[in-house]
C-alpha cells in the first residue's frame, strides 16, 4: 500500500498562492532548516486544505524539556490543555510516540484522545500485540551489558521489557568513550538479531523486529484515508528515521543545531506548545 500524504509536486501553482511545492522549495533541502513560524502561512494553507491530518508528537524534548532523570519529566498543564483542545477536532488524529513504555507515556500526558505508542512505536501498535521477539537474546545482551557497565558512575541500565536502554547522562567523557566501545563490542556479538539506537545520552538495544519510529509511522499512514497530511515533531536522532519516511509531510526538528531530515525547526518545547495553539486556531477557522 502506498503512503497517503499528498504529493506536493502534483499540485498546480498559481501566482501568489502558497502551494506545497512552493513551500518545500522555500524550505530548502540543506542541513539548516528554517523556523516553522516563518513559513506558517504556507503550512496553514496545507493544514486547512487537507481532508485529514495525522499529527505525530514525540514526548521527551518535544512536548516537555529533557531532565537529567527521565522519571522527573512532567508535562506542562498548558501543553496538556492544547492537546485536549486538538482532540476535539475530528479532522485531526494525534499519535504520541516515544521510547518510553506506553503506560508511562499515557500517565505522563494524561489526555484522552491521542493514541499512545511506546517503545518507538512498537507498544500500542497493531504489530506490538504480537509476542515480543528475541527475548532470550535480549536477556543475554542485557546481562552482558550489566556486567561490563553496571558499576560505571553515571551509567544506568533501564529494562523496558522488549528493549533495554543504557543511559549515560551524568557520566564522565572518558567513561562514555569506554562505554561506547563496550556497546560496539556487544553489538558485534548480537547483530543482526539485535540492533542499537543512539538517542540523546542513551543507547537502546532492540530486537530487529522493533524497527523504530519510521517504520511505525509508515505503517500507521498506510491505514489512513487518501490525502491524509502527516505532521511530525521530534527532537532526537530516533525521530530522524520518521522524518526520512515522510518526505512530503510537515516535519519539524525541535531543538538547536545538528543536521536533520526534517523540513522545519522549532527551538524548544515552549514553541511546540505555541505550534499546537496555532494548529488549533487554524483548524477552527
Ligand atoms: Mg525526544
Amino acid at each position: 500500500m502506498e503512503m497517503t500524504p499528498s504529493d506536493p509536486s502534483s499540485e498546480r501553482e498559481a501566482p501568489g498562492v502558497p502551494t506545497p511545492a512552493r513551500l518545500w522549495r522555500a524550505a530548502g533541502r540543506g542541513a539548516r532548516r528554517p523556523h516553522l513560524f516563518r513559513h506558517w502561512a504556507e503550512v496553514a494553507a496545507r493544514l486547512r486544505s487537507a481532508p485529514r491530518i495525522a499529527l505525530f508528537l514525540d514526548f521527551d524534548g518535544t512536548l516537555t524539556p529533557l531532565r537529567r532523570r527521565p522519571e522527573d519529566v512532567v508535562l506542562d498543564p498548558a501543553t496538556r490543555r492544547r492537546l485536549a483542545d486538538l482532540a476535539r477536532h475530528r479532522r485531526l488524529k494525534t499519535w504520541i510516540i516515544s521510547g518510553r513504555r506506553c503506560a508511562d507515556l499515557r500517565r505522563r500526558v494524561g489526555v484522552k484522545g491521542p493514541t499512545y505508542l511506546g517503545l518507538h512505536g512498537w507498544e500500542g501498535s497493531a504489530r506490538g500485540h504480537s509476542r515480543t521477539p528475541g527475548r532470550r537474546l535480549l536477556r543475554r545482551a542485557k546481562a552482558w551489558a550489566a556486567r561490563a557497565l553496571g558499576s560505571t558512575p553515571g551509567i544506568r541500565l533501564e529494562d523496558k521489557g522488549a528493549i533495554f536502554a543504557v543511559h549515560y547522562r551524568g557520566a564522565r567523557n572518558g567513561d562514555v568513550r569506554k562505554a561506547r566501545r563496550i556497546m560496539a563490542r556487544l553489538m558485534e556479538g548480537f547483530e543482526p538479531a539485535l540492533w542499537m539506537l543512539a538517542g540523546k545520552k542513551v543507547w537502546e538495544v532492540l530486537p530487529r523486529e522493533i524497527a523504530g519510529k519510521g517504520e511505525a509511522v509508515r505503517a500507521i499512514l498506510a491505514r489512513q484515508p487518501a490525502g491524509t497530511l502527516a505532521v511530525y515533531l521530534g527532537d532526537d536522532t530516533t525521530d530522524e528515521e520518521a522524518f526520512r519516511c515522510l518526505p512530503d509531510a510537515v516535519t519539524v526538528r525541535v531543538g538547536r543545531g545538528g543536521r536533520t531530515r526534517a523540513r522545519f525547526r522549532l527551538r524548544h518545547p515552549a514553541e511546540v506548545r505555541r505550534f499546537l495553539q496555532k494548529l488549533e486556531s487554524t483548524l477552527s477557522c
